[in-house]
């Protein structure tokens, strides 16, 4: 990727993608294309195919994607599978068509099965049955992967996916019902704490276990993974040794900080960091999804790359912008 590719980032307003901007300008990288959903709807394939027609993008982050937290997921699941297959679909259909040299497709750890072993490596795709609540968004992106594997070898492009852990960070969603658990226990116990209310209620056991990333540090790998040279690109497209099946392992990267905690030491955690000071409670008639999601980093090791925001710190950041945001 030089200074002056025109950069195509889908999905730029974001968590990820407005992250993949702010870093894509810190390195001086001149030729970004931004488009709004109001200004490009994604769902569009003839919209869409006139968008690369036109501006040629030579490097796509396909960021671009409807997400949302667990009662999101269970709520909307017709939108959550129709939107995401359709944006997917119609980027990297046009990407091919209009010769982009590499696409990263963003998605995230709900791709691999609800049992999966842990740490999940890169191969446990499709080895076992989905978390229910969220698989109509994680059969998207795994169709998505698949398109990216498919492309590559029919057309030979250069689409790898890379799936990060839960995120969380700047511009987050903050919606009570709709939002992850980060964003949803940074406003519940700033609400609380406004209120003097005795005690914050947190959704399910707290002991589904879930790792968490800062959205910067996710920019970041994407933009390294984005700008590795040939070699290392075609390695971590294509690793070799693999005996699993014919055509070898995805174009799959997990991106992960290694650890995990549970949600009773999140809310702890969030707790601490918005001074708040009563009880936590917990409701266990909301679901707590799949038990663990620890991502296996080895293949992200590979090229020398490892997190580097603690979550106390993440946390404190992502509490400051949502009081910038949310509060006068
Ligand atoms: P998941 O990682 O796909 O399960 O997505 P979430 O971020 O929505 O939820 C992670 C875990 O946090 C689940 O076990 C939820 O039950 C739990 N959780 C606790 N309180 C909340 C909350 O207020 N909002 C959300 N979204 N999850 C919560």
């Amino acid at each position: 990727m030089q200074k002056q590719s025109a950069i195509y980032v889908a999905g730029h307003r974001g968590l990820v993608g407005s992250a993949i901007v702010r870093r894509l300008e810190v390195n001086a990288y001149a030729n970004i294309l931004k488009r709004t959903h109001s200004e490009l709807d994604l769902t569009d394939a003839g919209a869409t195919d006139d968008f690369f027609a036109q501006h040629k993008p030579e490097y796509v982050f396909l960021a671009a994607a409807k997400v949302g937290g667990i009662v999101a997921n269970n709520s909307y699941p017709a939108e959550f599978i129709r939107d995401n297959l359709a944006i997917q679909t119609n980027v990297i259909h046009s990407a091919w068509r209009h010769g982009v040299i590499r696409l990263l497709f963003l998605g995230s750890s709900c791709i691999y099965p609800k049992l999966a072993p842990q740490p999940m490596k890169e191969e446990h795709l499709l080895t076992g049955p989905l978390e229910p609540t969220n698989r109509p968004y994680a059969l998207a992106k795994i169709a998505g992967i698949e398109m990216c594997w498919s492309y590559n070898r029919q057309y030979g492009t250069k689409y790898l996916a890379a799936m990060p852990t839960n995120l969380y960070g700047p511009g987050d969603n903050y919606h009570p019902q709709n939002s992850h658990v980060i964003p949803a226990l940074l406003r519940k116990f700033h609400e609380a704490k406004e209120r003097g209310d005795a005690s914050v209620t947190v959704w399910g056991s707290g002991t589904p276990l879930r790792e968490f990333m800062y959205s910067e540090d996710m920019a970041d790998a994407c933009v390294r993974l984005m700008s590795l040279s040939d070699d290392l690109y075609d390695k971590i497209l294509a690793p070799a040794g693999d005996e699993s099946s014919e055509q070898g392992l995805a174009p799959l990267i997990n991106v992960g900080v290694g650890e995990d905690l549970s949600i009773r030491q999140l809310a702890e955690l969030v707790r601490d960091v918005t001074g708040y000071a009563g009880r936590i409670d917990f409701d266990t008639s909301k679901p707590d999804g799949t038990p663990r999601k620890l991502m296996d980093v080895t293949r992200l090791d590979s090229i020398g790359w490892h997190a580097s925001m603690p979550l106390r710190d993440g946390l404190a950041l992502a509490y400051r912008d949502f009081l910038a945001e949310y509060v006068s």
